[in-house]
């Protein structure tokens, strides 16, 4: 019932538009006799965009679809109308895609910039004070005579160390790191930080992960951006 129904429509709307084209031409051709004046622009623009305000009833609907000189400007206006609608559905189509895409970056970012579970742990907070320590030099050559081993340890964890550096250390970029040995090639963990404070008493704070640490001595090495050699400080993890 309801496919006939939709053929009947189907069929009426053809017919409908030959109809209408039927009109259209005779009109065009000059075979019909309109009645009045040519309305003016702004009415015709209203036909052209359907607008609900035009009654059919007014004669000037009337004289538009039998004059040719209306006909053909409504024609005109017409595709004017639908093209910028096109275009309209077009930007709106581009929009909504781009917006989907944006949604998909942004969601796809945030997921890759949610925090692991053990991003979360806090790092926990450790002050090494190197003010007065001595320094194992990694130059060979400088054979500086280090002083007896400070107490420094730090826990087998996930921590924030904050090192209070040598009296009359550069201020500046240092790279923080945890080392097996005087050398930079086998570090446990590594950090870089811009060190803090008043040319006397610079300070440089680094988060080091030592979870996977296993117990035992260490070195903590400091090397400042403009140096190539490291400082190292016997460290022992606990
Ligand atoms: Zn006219």
């Amino acid at each position: 019932m309801l496919m006939k129904l939709r053929w009947f429509s189907r069929a009426e709307d053809r017919l409908d538009a030959w109809v209408t084209r039927q009109h259209q031409e005779r009109v065009l051709d000059g075979k019909t006799a309109p009645v009045g004046a040519c309305p003016d622009e702004a009415f015709l623009e209203s036909v052209a965009q359907q607008s609900k305000q035009i009654a059919l009833s007014d004669p000037r609907v009337d004289h538009a679809a039998n004059c040719p000189l209306c006909m053909r400007r409504l024609l005109e206006l017409r595709s004017q109308h639908q093209s910028r609608r096109r275009r309209l559905v077009f930007t709106a189509a581009v929009g909504c895609c781009l917006l989907i895409v944006t949604a998909f970056f942004v969601v796809s970012w945030r997921g890759a910039n949610t925090p692991h579970p053990t991003d979360n742990m806090a790092a926990i907070p450790e002050t090494i004070d190197l003010s007065n320590a001595g320094t194992f030099r990694s130059i060979p050559s400088i054979s500086a005579e280090p002083s007896p081993l400070q107490s420094v340890s730090l826990p087998a964890a996930l921590v924030k160390v904050t090192i209070m550096l040598p009296r009359f250390s550069r201020p500046g970029q240092y790279s923080v790191a945890v080392t097996r040995d005087q050398s930079a090639n086998d570090q446990l963990a590594h950090g870089d930080a811009s060190a803090t404070g008043n040319g006397d008493r610079e300070e440089v704070s680094v988060d080091l992960d030592l979870r996977k640490s296993k117990p035992g001595f260490y070195f903590l090495a400091t090397t400042h951006e403009q140096d190539q050699a490291s400082y190292y400080y016997p460290l022992q993890i606990k």
